[in-house]
């Protein structure tokens, strides 16, 4: 059964961001890839897909692989609205390619989720992307044709036409993959099923993560997914992580790896550890949760002020609230409450209700707050439109002093490799200091993270990390034309 939903280009999606965009970076992509024969996979895919939600919720997709032939099923929605029992049951397979997608190359079509199947000589090859190709264009003109018609407007797309195309041309499946490869640019963790096996495969630069666990058994079975929270929900033991520039090949015989770079380097998104990867996902053999607290911890002593209590924008500011607590002896309260239920609404709130800010997804605990000092943490700025929203409902509860404490650096440079973080000239503080951003989001004392901070909080070495959109300094070379896009201010570097 191949349940490809029709390519509807011109269709825009709801959960479409065009108007109302959250005022948070978003996350790209969750991966996830099983290879184990005997096993539920499609079940198994969906439950790591549903662990990594988080990465993306404006699509899913699951295609499996039995024999020579692939069972594929993809929508817009999150993962438990796009599968049910009666849909998994009918994806058969000894291997599973899983992808929860928000759109940050090509917009939030139903065209566009993933995985990828294309035809090739050697049989069907199902691709999972996270990341973005800078160089999507020239790769794009590499694998046009006269008789090709692009099904989707994504780079992910391109770089299943790359491995079809040297497939095509008489190369091996991992020949053709490395050979692709070398011709992408940017940043790309891939989970690629083919009739022979799966393969794993990071970037040279390795920006955003992907692991490899372990399913025990008689014969142990590989899993890949993006965060390791996807391993600990269908019990797979971590492994390691795919290296950057390194390709993971598995099948019956096991897993074997090609080192495929010429000069590695790796640049792990500092930011998928200050926000964007869930707090029980390891990195680096910690938790998360662990480097968020060394965060709130550093924050503290950087930027000490006396308060009554400390609290977090929940979710994401809550391990460093509580490291901030810790490291000033402030005692952490909760003052704000959220909504665990709500999802994204495509109703318009009432005027009145609009006026009433964030109450929809936060509310204030009017008891805690009133006549308090309060230090209120969060990860990161990107528009102020929220924070302001927030320190106005504390203010109304009664705060007597609030003062803004971020577990990162003003983040003054888009994204390019894969994170939306809107253009440069909608990030508040690449135009404002944090005295002018401090008065407009209303706040009594406004103070960010340094950016030695933030990466010697790390315990690693401090040039492993991407850090671009708090320097401007980019690993990788953008394209003028890419730049152009969303670089609108000067080109500054640290
Ligand atoms: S620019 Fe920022 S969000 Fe993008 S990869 Fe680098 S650190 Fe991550």
């Amino acid at each position: 059964m191949m349940r490809y939903q029709s390519p509807d280009l011109e269709q825009n999606s709801p959960c479409s961001h065009k108007d109302g965009r959250p005022d948070k970076p978003e996350e790209a992509c969750g991966v996830f890839g099983v290879y184990a024969p005997g096993k539920a996979v499609a079940k198994l895919t969906y439950f790591g897909l549903y662990a990594l939600q988080h990465r993306g919720q404006e699509s899913a997709g699951i295609a499996t692989f039995e024999e020579d032939r692939v069972y594929c099923h993809k929508d817009m929605g999150l993962v438990s609205q796009v599968f049910n029992e009666d849909i998994l049951e009918e994806l058969p397979g000894y291997m599973g390619i899983g992808h929860t997608r928000y759109s940050t190359t090509g917009s939030s079509l139903r065209a566009n989720a993933q995985p990828a199947v294309l035809d090739t000589r050697l049989g069907k090859l199902a691709l999972a992307h996270n990341g973005n190709i800078v160089n999507v264009l020239d790769l794009k003109e590499k694998v046009s044709k006269p008789d090709r018609h692009f099904l989707t407007t994504t780079d992910s797309e391109m770089i299943a036409f790359a491995i079809a195309d040297e497939v095509d041309g008489g190369k091996n499946w991992l020949d053709a993959a490395v050979d692709a490869f070398k011709s992408c640019k940017g940043a790309y963790s891939l989970v690629i099923g083919t009739p022979e096996g799966m393969i794993g495969a990071r970037d040279p630069n390795g920006i955003r993560p992907l692991v490899i666990g372990i399913l025990e058994g008689k014969k142990p079975r590989y899993v890949l997914s993006s965060e390791t929270c996807g391993l600990d929900i269908i019990g797979a033991e971590y492994l390691r992580d795919v290296e950057p520039g390194e390709l993971v090949w598995i099948t019956e015989s096991g897993l074997s790896s090609i080192h495929w770079a010429e000069k590695p380097e790796r640049k792990l998104c500092v930011f998928e550890m200050i926000y964007f990867a869930r707090p029980d996902s390891v990195m680096h053999d910690e938790s998360l949760y662990s480097y968020r607290l060394r965060l709130g911890e550093e924050l503290a002593k950087e930027s000490f002020v006396s308060a009554d209590m400390v609290m977090g924008v929940p979710d994401s500011g809550i391990p460093a609230a509580i490291g901030f607590s810790r490291a000033s002896d402030i005692a952490y309260g909760e003052g704000l409450i959220k909504n665990r239920y709500v999802g994204r609404t495509f109703i318009q709130p009432t005027q009145g209700m609009r006026e009433a800010g964030i109450k929809m997804k936060l509310n204030t605990l009017k008891d805690a707050i009133a006549n308090k000092r309060v230090i209120i943490v969060d990860d990161s700025i990107v528009r102020g439109t929220t924070s302001r929203k927030i320190v106005g409902a504390l203010r109304d509860a009664g705060a007597a002093e609030v003062h803004m404490r971020i577990s990162s650096p003003p983040v003054t440079h888009p994204c390019f490799y894969g994170i939306d973080t809107d253009n440069q000239d909608q990030l508040i503080a690449a135009t404002k200091s944090v005295k002018e951003i401090e008065k407009q989001i209303g706040v009594d004392t406004l103070a960010y993270l340094s950016w030695e901070g933030m990466l010697k909080v790390t315990n690693k070495d401090t040039d492993s990390f991407c850090s671009a959109c708090f320097t401007g300094d980019y690993p990788i070379s953008i394209p003028d034309r890419m730049k152009r896009s969303k670089l609108m201010l000067e080109t500054t570097t640290k």
